[in-house]
């Protein structure tokens, strides 16, 4: 049981922390269209800092860290950080590009339960030309690479839809399949905001070469109708983690934005059970509201219930927030999941 974590899903002040999705770096070695990260920032966090920050993460009762980025596994001390919370025996997930999966596999599998690994197309021209580099084949070998070891964990993949790949739908679920994964997912993409590195450091793709026209709209909701009829097993077993219905929000999402209906609603606490924490130490409520502080300037403790994140808290609580309208990307953890202490 989990007192702390239930009373967090109930209030706007956190009593623990169960979830971190931490940015080890910005560096990355691939280069979306919709994504500016490319180097590693300057004063990035050091490994001696990640220790200090582990350790007050620790007392406030982590259970679960999520390493993104950039690209993890382009962190040149990576594996200390991850033997650092395995020592913790805090659950660990990475979420990554898969290019570096086939050399670095063997050495890094053992700490996760689950490697999430981005692929943006079901066919290597798409993904490629979306990612900039020539990496299809590449990510793929990492992941039979993966699959093959002794005890592997759980890998799966998630696939961001948009104007480019959404013809391709189909394609992504037969990929999943031939490739082995235990799930595959779908997520819209987010043009509202800078989250996901569209910031002004590089040039990204503007929102009109992402987001679906009316008729791409309507051309994917025939697509996922399709599905559900034809991989009704798929969605079922939960390969297909989100259902025909949750996978229309992602059209509608791309409707909502053209202005022809309400966004779908969301539900989210992000806030009461989570953080984000990037790679030069901002704290974040989630990946795409402001951060509340950084963690050399004050320190972890006194962040997690500034007056303003319990006041984000609250405003998230009463839906009240323009961006979680918007949001493509939520978490949600119920009042029973909590007091169960499933993270
Ligand atoms: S979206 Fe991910 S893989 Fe692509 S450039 Fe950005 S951080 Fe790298
Ligand atoms: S709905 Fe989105 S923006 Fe709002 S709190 Fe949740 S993750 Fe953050």
């Amino acid at each position: 049981m989990n007192f702390r974590a239930f009373l967090n899903t109930i209030s706007n002040t956190a009593r623990t922390l169960p979830i971190v999705i931490f940015y080890v770096t910005e560096g990355c070695n691939l280069k979306c269209l919709s994504c500016s990260y490319r180097d590693a920032l300057p004063g990035e966090l050091s490994f001696d800092e990640i220790k200090t920050l582990a350790k007050s993460l620790k007392a406030f009762g982590l259970k679960h860290i999520v390493y993104s980025g950039g690209e993890p596994l382009l962190r040149r001390d990576f594996t200390d950080i991850c033997e650092l919370f395995s020592g913790m025996k805090v659950k660990q997930t990475l979420l990554t590009n898969g290019l570096l999966l086939d050399k670095r596999a063997g050495d890094i599998s053992k700490y996760f339960t689950e490697i999430i690994v981005s692929i943006d197309g079901g066919t290597p021209g798409t993904h490629n030309r979306l990612r900039g580099v020539n990496s299809f084949e590449l990510i793929l070998r990492g992941i039979e690479k993966t699959l093959s070891l002794k005890d592997a964990p759980v890998v799966s993949i998630r696939t961001v839809l948009q104007k480019n790949n959404f013809r391709e739908l189909g394609d992504m679920i037969k990929l999943a399949k031939t490739a082995g994964v235990k799930r595959i997912s779908f997520l819209a993409a987010d043009v509202s905001s800078d989250a996901y590195g569209r910031d002004t450091r590089g040039k990204v793709s503007d929102s009109n070469s992402i987001a679906l026209n009316e008729n791409e709209v309507e051309e994917l909701r025939n697509i996922i109708n399709k599905l559900a009829e034809s991989n009704k097993n798929d969605f079922s077993s939960g390969f297909i983690s989100e259902s025909p219905a949750k996978l229309h929000h992602i059209a509608d999402y791309y409707e909502a934005l053209l202005g022809k209906c309400a966004f779908p609603k969301n539900l989210c606490n992000a806030p009461m059970v989570s953080a984000v924490i990037t790679s030069t130490g901002d704290i974040h409520p989630c990946f795409f509201l402001p951060s509340f502080g950084n963690i050399r300037k004050s320190g972890f403790d006194p962040l997690i219930n500034s007056d303003s994140v319990k006041s984000t808290r609250r405003q998230v609580r009463n839906y009240e927030l323009t961006r979680c309208h918007e949001c493509v990307c939520t978490l949600y953890t119920s009042t029973i999941a909590a007091l169960k202490d499933r993270f």
